[in-house]
């Protein structure tokens, strides 16, 4: 029998109920539960596809193609919950499938409503998680409690517990303590009026879990329990983690947080082994600053940490299972020419060129790709990256000035990356990209080494291709196309096998990568920059600086969504 886990947030946003809600998944998971999980956005978007980075943050992507909120990637490194499309609705994609209901005439001639209607369909999209072999659905509503657009989630909610058995359903509400510097006071009153707004609407948190910088007092979880209405023992406390966000599961778990959600739902949970999440935190802390390698991220959207998320964590995973702390060099590609790209990316260890899409910037990447080559520096292209290894090889190596991509230059005379076909209008923005996993065969390369297999799976979000007719110019060169999808030649990866470690590929490997598991590539990455700092120190010329590098740019990103 499937039980339901409701996560709401409340005062502020950005609390982390994505990550709070992962960390519980991967706390049950810990226990031998199957879990499940899924994230409810109240926004009109269908998806989040269409929407600008600066808005949204990463776009994440699933095996099946489905373009999702990044809580998802949360999810997917904390838990091992298959996610597919069913695992996040927006309201738009809700209202979709009720206008397409009322014109097909399904709903009888009824006056469609947001009760029941709406409320109806929210609640077969939190039904679709449900299964003989799922043990709990963990559902995040996304805003915080008291916008507009979130009550019919919550109102669908209420509903849905209603509905159900007694005791099947759990609603935990994540809100934070207000800390006043000034008087040195931790502030109870948000929290009390952010519950209070939820049991008007008639749901009664079951746990709270409080946010906060400093310690919770007994006191204070006294007055909150009081004042909400919850329990003592379900006051729970999440402070600011000290190292890593890896560490948020053990938190939760040393103050017993799945043996309240065990009672309150009638599960009889074994102990957590939570052993894999502790050797992680401690590699983290243990990791030596001296060890430091520094990596620069170019890319578009280098001011906002979300606009990356992935790409930051799985660099991160990489540095774990090195031991080597990270430190990030971000680099707004605008800012960078050919004439100061040498400064600019002078002493880095290794240079990654993230996804992108559009001609800002993209000048900037491309001397970042010559630099990475000319200097021996570890090079690592993803989708957008690899566009930019190859312009830039065509251009520099193999003699083809204007070498560009139709994307950004429809007109050029070599247009080393194009759409299959240049002649198809792109009428539709939502969905119409070559999505979601797809095949990749493996030739003798740095990325096979990696792999250790001929054939891999990884996800893909783009719509222009390297355009084969340049294979040839481009291998008598001496750049390899060590990775071709099957199904339809398409070049997946390209190398340089002369240079140090120099992989682009076409897909996005930060999606499949784990903090207990690294991606194979950005393991190899990270391994290829740390012989590059040795060989560097050896030869001596390092001049990077590491001895001030602050651990909170290294492996802690407590920055969250
Ligand atoms: N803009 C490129 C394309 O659409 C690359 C996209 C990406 O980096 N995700 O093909």
């Amino acid at each position: 029998m499937t039980k339901h886990i409701f996560v709401t947030g409340g005062v502020v946003s950005s609390l982390g109920k994505g990550l709070t809600s992962a960390a519980i998944g991967c706390i049950l998971e810990s226990c031998g539960l199957a879990v499940r999980m899924q994230k409810l956005d109240p926004y009109i978007n269908v998806d989040p596809g269409t929407m600008n980075p600066y808005q949204h943050g990463e776009v994440y992507v699933l095996d099946d193609g489905s373009e999702m909120d990044l809580d998802l990637g949360h999810y997917e490194r904390y838990t091992h919950a298959p996610l597919t499309a069913d695992c996040n609705y927006t309201t738009g994609k809700i209202y979709q499938e009720i206008i397409r209901k009322e014109r097909a005439g399904e709903y009888l001639g009824q006056t469609v409503q947001v009760i029941p209607h709406v409320t109806d369909e929210i609640k077969k999209a939190i039904d679709a998680l449900r299964g003989d072999d799922v043990d709990v659905v963990i559902t995040e509503i996304g805003g915080t409690v008291g916008d507009i657009e979130s009550l019919p989630f919550l109102e669908a909610i209420r509903q849905y517990s209603l509905e159900k058995p007694a005791g099947d359903c759990l609603f935990l509400h994540l809100t934070l303590l207000v800390y006043l510097a000034a008087s040195g006071e931790l502030k109870t009153k948000p929290t009390q009026q952010s519950v209070g707004k939820l049991r008007e609407i008639g749901i009664q948190p079951d746990i709270l879990v409080c946010r906060t910088t400093q310690p919770m007092t007994d006191e204070m979880a006294r007055k909150i329990s009081l004042f909400c209405n919850v329990r003592l023992e379900n006051v729970i406390e999440e402070r600011d983690v000290a190292h890593t966000i890896y560490e948020l599961p053990l938190m939760l778990e040393r103050q017993g947080l799945h043996t309240l959600i065990g009672d309150r739902l009638g599960l009889k949970l074994p102990k957590a082994d939570m052993s894999a999440w502790e050797e992680l935190v401690e590699t983290v802390i243990e990791v030596e600053e001296k060890d430091a390698i520094e990596i620069a991220v170019v890319g578009k959207y280098i001011e906002l940490h979300d606009a990356y998320k992935s790409v930051y964590e799985a660099l991160a995973h990489g540095g774990i299972r090195n031991r080597v702390p990270i430190k990030l060099r971000k680099l707004s590609s605008d800012e960078i020419a050919p004439e100061n790209v040498a400064a600019e990316l002078a002493g880095v260890h290794g240079i990654c060129v993230p996804g992108g899409f559009g001609g800002r910037g993209i000048e900037g990447k491309v001397a970042a790709a010559q630099y990475a080559r000319e200097n021996d520096i570890p090079y690592f292209g993803l989708c957008y990256g690899l566009h930019m290894a190859v312009i830039e090889f065509a251009r520099n190596v193999c003699g083809l000035d204007d070498a560009n991509s139709t994307e950004i230059d429809p007109k050029t005379t070599h247009p080393v990356i194009g759409l299959l076909d240049e002649q198809s209008k792109i009428t539709d923005m939502g969905g119409t990209m070559r999505l979601g996993a797809q095949r990749c065969t493996l030739t003798a390369g740095r990325a096979r080494d990696a792999y250790g297999t001929d054939e891999v799976m990884e996800r893909h979000r783009h719509r222009y291709e390297f355009n084969n007719e340049y294979r040839e110019a481009l291998e008598s060169h001496g750049m390899a196309m060590t990775g071709i999808c099957p199904d339809r030649d398409l070049v997946e990866i390209v190398e340089i096998p002369a240079h140090p470690w120099y992989v682009a590929v076409q897909f996005h490997p930060e999606f499949l990568s784990k903090p207990t598991r690294a991606h194979p590539l950005f393991r190899d990455f990270i391994a290829a920059s740390v012989r590059c700092k040795h060989d560097r120190e050896a030869s001596g010329g390092d001049h990077s600086a590491t001895s001030d590098t602050p651990r909170s740019a290294s492996l802690d990103h407590s920055s969250e969504s």
